[in-house]
């Protein structure tokens, strides 16, 4: 059954939850008034985005706002690639390989979790490649230092998650791996969390779901050395950066209401300040709830090391399985929701995105604290 307004209460209008979704995430209140605002008639053009021709000038002005808004809030170059595709960050696993194909060599993958080695297995099967680093031995706990990862000389791209969405697990800075290889980065679920220097990357890709908007878009950021790469393979349509690259992304109907919506964000964004503005707030929403952990006595245990604490996924435990049940019951009964842990390592995990509400991430806290009084 859904929940009516009145069997949660919390103090957002709507009757809406506190939503620690992992992603799909929570999205800002603004953004999602000003898409009821529009979603009949678009600013008096007598249709619906959803409606719109994707060839049409009112959607091309939405597309490409959508497009300069993220080039100004990640500062990318004009000589830089933005594009916005389909088929998830999921896509990028297989789309990574086969642009960034070069004759005898040989990718390098640093394997930190679910999502590194995801990424591994696709492009496995596409041609031979190199594990650099992986912390499975570890459970995932942790992200390498620079010169951990032991990459080859002859590596074409080396491939790294910045934050690891289902372990919780951050490099908490842009790595400056020793190679002149290729940098390709999923930053699925840190994008826009914090500044990024471009100068350490090539490639940095992003399904849109986490923290950007809706699902149906991955954005994909292509430095000029990436861009030539890709410009020598010769591949199909939905399958080539350097096709979506030529054609700004409307090389077949994009995702037209999925980009207007992540254009909002981006609008969203920046009237925060951008990312430098919200990058402290970040640190203080994850802050209020490790500190809890910190705080309990050994009641909770996080998952990550403390140098890779995620401050968007922050993963961690109960003393016992039965407890983080109770955890995730009672929590859910006053408003706060999808706190299970991913069903590959269990436990608790909160999501705490751009988009999620401080109060939230003060409710945890609390709450944290007096369900540990009450069970510890
Ligand atoms: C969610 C996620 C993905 C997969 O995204 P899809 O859009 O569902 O394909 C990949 N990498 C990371 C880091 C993620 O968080």
């Amino acid at each position: 059954m859904i929940p009516t307004q009145d069997t949660k209460k919390t103090s957002l209008p709507y009757g809406r939850v506190f939503n620690f979704s992992a992603g799909p995430g929570a999205l800002p209140l603004e953004v999602l008034e000003e898409a009821k605002e529009d979603f009949l008639n678009y600013k008096g053009t007598g249709t619906s985005v959803l409606e719109m021709s994707h060839r049409g000038k009112d959607y091309d002005a939405i597309h490409m706002e959508a497009l300069s808004n993220l080039r100004k809030l990640m500062s990318i170059p004009d000589d830089w690639g933005v594009l916005m595709l389909q088929g998830g960050a999921s896509l990028q696993n297989a789309m990574v390989p086969m642009n960034l194909k070069m004759d005898g060599k040989m990718p390098n993958y640093i394997d930190t979790g679910n999502w590194g080695n995801a990424s591994m297995k696709d492009a496995m099967l596409l041609g031979p490649l190199h594990v650099a680093y992986t912390s499975e031995p570890m459970n995932f706990d942790r992200a390498p230092s620079d010169n951990e990862p032991n990459l080859t000389s002859d590596a074409s791209y080396v491939y790294y998650t910045s934050n690891e969405t289902v372990q919780g697990v951050d490099y908490m800075r842009d790595a400056k791996f020793t190679t002149d290889a290729l940098i390709v980065c999923d930053a699925s679920s840190n994008i826009l969390s914090r500044a990024f220097d471009l100068n350490k990357y090539d490639v940095i890709f992003a399904g849109a779901q986490k923290n950007q908007g809706p699902a149906g878009v991955c954005t994909v950021i292509l430095s000029p050395r990436a861009l030539e790469v890709a410009s020598k393979q010769n591949l199909p349509l939905m399958l080539s950066w350097t096709k979506a690259h030529k054609a700004h992304s409307i090389h077949n109907t994009p995702p037209c209401f999925s980009i207007y919506l992540c254009g909002l964000y981006y609008k969203w964004l920046l009237n925060k300040g951008g990312v430098s503005s919200i990058a402290p707030i970040n640190e203080r929403k994850a802050g209020y709830v490790y500190s809890a952990i910190d705080n309990s006595g050994g009641f909770y245990t996080g998952h990550a090391v403390k140098e890779n604490r995620s401050l968007m996924n922050i993963t961690f435990k109960t003393v016992s399985e039965e407890l983080d049940k109770k955890f995730i019951k009672e929590a859910e009964a006053i408003g706060m929701t999808t706190l299970a842990g991913h069903r590959s390592v269990g436990g608790i995990r909160a999501s705490m995105y751009n988009a999620f509400p401080e109060e939230g991430c003060k409710l945890i806290a609390e709450f944290m604290k007096e369900f540990a009084n009450k069970n510890g």
